[in-house]
């Protein structure tokens, strides 16, 4: 019989990011006792200072209070979750330039709790990893192991931990499988979501599959714009039939400068290792990957076309103005933001960059983009404004007095944020995709 009864466990993080720290808060918040464990010494020392290096709402709150109650700890010595009952792996799993996970830091930390677990305490998997990792994390560590991907969006991330849509658990067959399912469960027991039950390659893959799909739907949308621009239609009511369809979805129907984050692009091309290891040919991934590249590409030439007049205008030495930084709006992230990979391509054809966004710090890797902490100073002189983030407070600004501060009111806004008149009357020539 399994144990479905709540009861607060011991529980190690490993790995305390976006994913890792949201965890150890929220599991602190349902009344578990949670130590925090990573290897940035200057992170860990931070958030024992209930300090939290992320913009996560709700995220510092959760961290503060229980720092302070003693309910969440924090430590470097992964010899501290010698006492947990339950591990949760949430290292990061970047991509190797082939496009495969690179599992060297998953790796490190399995090998490092060899020597510390105790013997009947569950690891679970909750990084996103290829098919079989977790059922080699359990022959390594020799105990059942269970893949419980996250599925969390950043900017949300403690809503949907506490929220989630689904809870996916995976097994490995074997010993101590049942027990696994029923800590893992019961772990959860505060939180209330459909529960797909299944082996550990199915739920390692339903992650994969699913970040996939979305950058599928991302991509043939992108796609779509540009036709709707060659053959005089819409984007905005073609894709407006599209959302009321529940078949389709709603949801990742909008165009933009393309997909990005820390997430999607190392994803899609993981899975595409996978197929392609496996025999199987997934073409439709492979040009759900090119599409997106392209787009970063088409933005550009919209940009070049909108501020020099030209698809062949030279950009060097131009001034624009970068509004939105981060991969989408909500977050701090700009791990393979779509808008850096756009100013990239802006700076290589000469072009000068500031950039605001009201989420990224000064300290944030921004390549060519010269940071500017407030809006007016990326309109000044600028020849023309690019929007690349949907920040919704971006409606509210003062577009006139912005117009009046630019060298020319020129504006590129890739993700349909704005309202045309209102952008119109303020004096600006504006342009969308797919319009
Ligand atoms: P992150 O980069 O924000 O955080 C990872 C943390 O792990 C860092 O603090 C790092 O110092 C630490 N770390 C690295 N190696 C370690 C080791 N050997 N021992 C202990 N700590 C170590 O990463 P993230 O965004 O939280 O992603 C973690 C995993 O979760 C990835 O597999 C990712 O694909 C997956 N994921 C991320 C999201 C997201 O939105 N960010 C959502 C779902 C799943």
């Amino acid at each position: 019989p399994e144990d479905s009864g709540r009861r607060p466990f011991t529980v190690g993080v490993v790995g305390t990011g976006y994913v890792g720290l949201t965890s150890a808060a929220c599991l602190a918040h349902l009344g578990h006792r949670v130590i925090g464990a990573d290897i940035d010494a200057t992170k860990v020392a931070a958030l024992r200072r209930a300090e939290v290096p992320i913009a996560e709402p709700g995220l510092a709150d959760l961290v503060g209070a229980h720092v302070a109650d003693g309910g969440l700890t924090f430590t470097t010595d992964l010899a501290e979750l010698a006492t947990a009952e339950v591990i949760l792996l949430c290292v990061p799993t970047p991509a190797h330039a082939d496009g495969t996970a690179d599992l060297a830091p998953f790796d490190a930390a399995v090998a490092a709790l060899a020597d510390v677990l105790r013997h009947d305490a569950v690891v679970v998997v909750k990084s996103t990893v290829p098919v079989g990792t977790t059922r080699r994390t359990a022959r390594a560590l020799g105990r059942s192991a269970v893949s419980n991907p996250e599925f969390l969006r950043e900017g949300h991330a403690v809503h949907d931990f506490l929220h989630p849509d689904r809870l996916v658990v995976g097994t490995v067959p074997g010993p101590g499988e049942g027990r696994a399912t029923a800590t893992v469960t019961a772990l959860y027991g505060g939180i209330s979501a459909p529960l797909v039950r299944t082996d550990a390659a199915s739920a390692e893959l339903a992650k994969y599959a699913s970040n996939a799909f979305l950058a599928l739907k991302l991509s043939y949308v992108n796609v779509l714009a540009e036709l709707c621009e060659h053959v005089g239609a819409d984007i905005g009511d073609v894709a407006g039939a599209m959302r009321l369809d529940p078949r389709i979805g709603a949801a990742f129907l909008s165009p933009g400068p393309g997909w990005g984050g820390s997430c999607l692009p190392k994803d899609t091309r993981a899975l595409l290792r996978t197929a392609t290891e496996a025999g199987v040919d997934f073409a439709v991934l492979a040009d759900t990957v090119t599409a997106n590249e392209h787009q970063h590409d088409r933005v550009v030439r919209k940009i070049r076309e909108a501020v020099t007049g030209s698809a062949e205008g030279s950009l060097d030495g131009v001034r624009l103005g970068l509004l939105g930084l981060a991969f989408k709006a909500g977050t701090d992230d700009v791990r393979e933001s779509p808008a850096l990979a756009v100013a990239d391509r802006l700076a290589c054809a000469g072009a000068v960059l500031t950039g605001y966004d009201p989420g990224v710090r000064r300290t944030a890797e921004l390549g060519a983009v010269r940071w500017a902490d407030e809006v007016g100073l990326v309109a000044k002189d600028a020849a023309g404004l690019v929007l690349l983030t949907e920040w919704p407070q971006f409606r509210q600004l003062d577009w006139r007095q912005l117009a009046a501060l630019t060298d020319r009111p020129v504006l590129v806004d890739t993700r349909d944020l704005l309202d045309a008149g209102s952008v119109v009357r303020a004096g600006f020539s504006y342009h969308r995709l797919g319009r």
